[in-house]
Order: structure tokens, then sequence, then C-alpha cells
């Protein structure tokens, strides 16, 4: 059937539309083009209409419209995700959240948002306070926190408090439905499972109740080393050291340090580094640690200062791959988390084995319970078979890949079938209008 899009946009007036070619372009991207795989397959994709609804009535008034005429609807927060989450493969309508971002509340260690609410917006808030977001992702000053919910997996503070989807770290969510008559349920407990990291294939968040954490003066460090297996067992053991309070511990082998260019003074060629925040309470103690490893910190910014400007931040996490990617666009990536390994013996396997081929940069988290060292690592992309002999490779040796060449969810991040995603998508999206082509479980059943 042929959509009326004039007759769309004359039952949805009063609502804000967007119909010039150039911005629907622009809203219907995100960063897929990280991926020399991704690239072409998702380079064409163009939503027809983009709505940007400014409350959960408007939303439910689009759900409605989209129901009716069997219109496909995309949800987007601000388009940051890496593997075209938010990407409309069958056109239809984007619905742009970026204008619902009201903080409802803020309470001690719990607050309640709008989805559409930018994450660094939100902890400036918070932090009057003394609290913020337990983690956000480097994107933290564009990103929105549905889109985080929806897309991301974790990032700065999963040190601490491990990733989104580990119970407790989402308390509850509203989600508009998309069944012939759209309905409001909310999800509290272990039900936001339903919707946590499901790239918004089976409901439209309009709320969300995140759990806090404490807020300190977070001061930002790098340290160099000389030996790369050294700057990996300082992290390690920043981890685990209880006593010291930290945010953030990053460990890029060299030459990635050489594609920092605000930090080409500071970072002398060929030395390995360490990004890290910590609290500034905690500053003795962690130069202790620093000397114990060898390390020199060669970079270092007070709380006060860590606000303003340059932060280590938008050098972590997957900035560390568009900081590789704007000296060399050659260069693409992988997202890995390694096993339990106490004396980080794959680690050192893979560095030796790969070589300057898969360049090593871990992001130390802590997650039921244990401190496991993720991966971003920069690869030097030759072909898509090396790619996936290098990703079987790692699998071969119990090394998670969550591999970002794939829009598809469970091929991504889930790993498996979600059977409990699945469910719910047939109940509350019937017709698989949300955000069709990204769920297998949904294509296949
Ligand atoms: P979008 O990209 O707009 O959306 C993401 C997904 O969520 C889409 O599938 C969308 O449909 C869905 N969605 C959005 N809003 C809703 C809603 N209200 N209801 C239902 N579904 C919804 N990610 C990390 O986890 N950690 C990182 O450290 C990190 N670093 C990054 C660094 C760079 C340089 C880049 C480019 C990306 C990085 N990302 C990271 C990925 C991404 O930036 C984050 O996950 C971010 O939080 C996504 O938020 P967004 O608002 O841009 O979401």
């Amino acid at each position: 059937q042929t959509i009326n899009w004039d007759g769309i946009c004359n039952e949805l007036s009063g609502l804000e539309i967007i119909r010039d070619r150039n911005q629907l372009t622009k809203l219907s991207q995100d960063y897929y083009h990280f991926s020399p795989i991704l690239q072409p397959l998702l380079q064409d994709k163009i939503a027809d209409l983009v709505v940007r609804p400014l409350n959960e009535t408007e939303v439910l008034k689009v759900a409605k419209i989209c129901v009716q005429y069997q219109i496909p609807l995309t949800v987007r927060g601000a388009g940051t995700g890496n593997y075209g989450q938010c990407i409309p493969l069958e056109g239809g309508i984007v619905l742009d959240l970026s204008k619902m971002n009201q903080i409802n509340w803020i309470k001690p260690g719990l607050a309640s948002v709008e989805p559409g609410v930018k994450l660094a917006a939100f902890d400036k808030q918070a932090r009057e306070q003394g609290w913020e977001l337990r983690m956000v992702p480097s994107t933290y000053r564009t990103a929105t926190i549905g889109g985080f919910i929806g897309g991301g997996s974790g990032g700065i503070g999963s040190i601490n408090y491990g990733q989104l989807r580990d119970r407790g770290n989402l308390q509850a969510v509203r989600v508009v439905t998309m069944e012939d008559e759209p309905r409001v349920l909310e999800l509290r407990g272990d039900d936001v499972q339903k919707v946590n990291h499901a790239y918004g294939t089976n409901g439209i968040i309009t709320a969300l109740e995140i759990p806090l954490a404490p807020a300190y003066p977070w001061a930002e460090f790098i340290v160099i080393f000389d030996d790369f297996m050294n700057s990996a067992r300082f992290g390690q053991a920043l981890g685990y050291s209880d006593g010291m309070i930290k945010k953030l511990i990053c460990i890029c082998a060299s030459p990635i340090p050489s594609y920092f260019a605000a930090f080409r003074e500071e970072i002398p060629q060929g030395k390995h580094c360490a990004l890290l925040i910590v609290a500034e309470p905690s500053l003795e103690a962690f130069q202790d640690l620093v000397r114990e490893f060898n390390g020199e910190i060669c970079y270092q910014k007070s709380a006060q200062e860590a606000n303003k400007g340059t932060t280590v931040i938008e050098y972590t996490w997957n900035h560390t791959t568009l900081h590789a990617r704007s000296a060399d666009p050659s260069l693409t990536y992988l997202q890995a988390l390694f096993p339990f390994d106490p004396e980080l013996k794959l680690i050192e396997h893979c560095y030796h084995h790969f070589g300057d081929e898969v360049m090593l940069h871990l992001e130390y988290l802590r997650t039921q319970g244990q401190m496991l060292p993720a991966a971003l690592q920069v690869v030097r992309f030759t072909t898509e078979e090396r790619l996936n002999e290098i990703i079987r490779y790692h699998e071969d040796k119990g090394i998670l890949i969550f591999n970002p060449h794939t829009y598809i969810l469970e091929d991504g991040g889930m790993k498996t079938i979600n059977i409990e995603q699945l469910e719910f998508k047939k109940q509350v999206d019937p017709h698989g209008l949300l955000n069709p082509g990204k769920m297998k479980a949904w294509l296949e059943h």
C-alpha cells in the first residue's frame, strides 16, 4: 500500500514534523560508518518523515496513526549509536524524542526523567544535589538517556556499577505500545529487561526511573608506561583497590596514543597510556599506586578544571576509535569482554599474537562481583574475511565478541535470542512496525 504522506501530515498537524530532505537524511543516520561492513548496507536508508513529539500524548497520537496506516516507526534519541540502531531500514517515521527532555524529579539515589534528556545536562543538575548517573557513554555530552538505555551498554562508571543490563541499573520505564489502540504501560523491577537494550523494537520509552551514584570531585589523569603489560596490570590493580574511588580505567597500547592529537605534547612517542578518572580525596593513594607500577603521570586536571575544555572521557570507550579513525579512516574496531583471568594471560597473548593489526584498548569494568577487562580494540581493516577470522580467533579463546559490524540486535550486544523481549514484542507491537529488520527473533518467529 502506498502512503499518502500529505494526508499523514494533516492528521499529525500541531506536532513538529520534518520533511526537508537534507534534514531527513541527517536524522536517519548514526555513527554506523565506524564499520566498513555496515557502511554500504546503511548509507542509503532514509525516513519519509521525522516527527518530534513534546510529550507522551503526542507519542500516543503518532503511534496510533502508524498502526492505522501500517507505517514503520523508528525511535531516535541523539543518533550517536554505532550499529545503525536508529536507522529506519524500511523508511516510514523516525520519532525524534530529543524534545522530550524534562527531568521529572531527583531524589537521593534515584531520578525520573523523560527519554530525551541529555546525559551531561542531567548530571549537571543532579550534581547540585550530590548525585550523578552511575555510568555514561563517552558521548555523554550529546547522547540521551533513552538512547543509552535503548542502544548503549555501559561506559564511564562501569568500573563501579557494571553494565546497563545488570539488575538494579534501571528501575522502571513507561512504554507506549503499538497495539491497535496504543497504551502506556509501566514496567518495574525485572520487567524493565523486556525493553532494556532492545533498540526500540518493542516499545517507545517515554519516561525512566534511573538509580544514581554519589558524585565526587573527579580529577582526570593520563599515566604513561614503557611496558604494555605493566599498564594493563596497573589498571587491574586500580580496579581492585577498593579503598580508592575511581570512575574510569582505560588502557591504550601504543601506537593508539599517537592518534590523540590533543595529547601529542604530553604522551611521548612509543608509550602506552592509562586514561583515568579518580576522586580527588584518593589522590595520594593513587600517586603511590602509579609509583608502584613504574608509571609516570604526564597529564592531570583537577575536578574544577575538568568541567571545562578537553576531557579524557572523550578519548575513551568508543571515542578512542573515533580519534584513531580521524587519523586513519581505514581503521575500524571490535568490542570484546575478556573472561576472568587474574594473570591477564589472554590479554598478553592477544597483544603479542596480533601486534599492530589489533591494537589493544582495554576498559576495565566490574560486573557480577568480578573485575573484567572489556576491550574496544582498534583494528587495521583489510577484508571482511580477515575481520571474521580475527573475531573467530578471539571467540575460540573464550573472549566474548560483541560484534559492532551488524545492525541485528542479537548478533551484536545481546549474543542470544531473548525470548522475553520477543514475547513482549508480540504483545505490544503485533504488526511488527517498531524499528523493523533489527530483531532477528521477530524475523524468524
Ligand atoms: P540513539 O542512537 O538515538 O538510539 C539508540 C537506540 O535506542 C536506537 O535503537 C533507538 O531506536 C533506541 N531508542 C532511543 N530512544 C528510545 C526510546 N525513548 N525508547 C525506545 N528506544 C529508544 N555506547 C556506550 O554504551 N558506551 C560508550 O562509551 C559509547 N561510546 C561511544 C563513543 C562514540 C564516539 C560513539 C559514536 C558512540 C558511542 N556509544 C557508546 C554509542 C552511543 O553513543 C551511546 O550508546 C548513546 O547512549 C546512545 O544514545 P543516543 O541518544 O544517541 O541514542
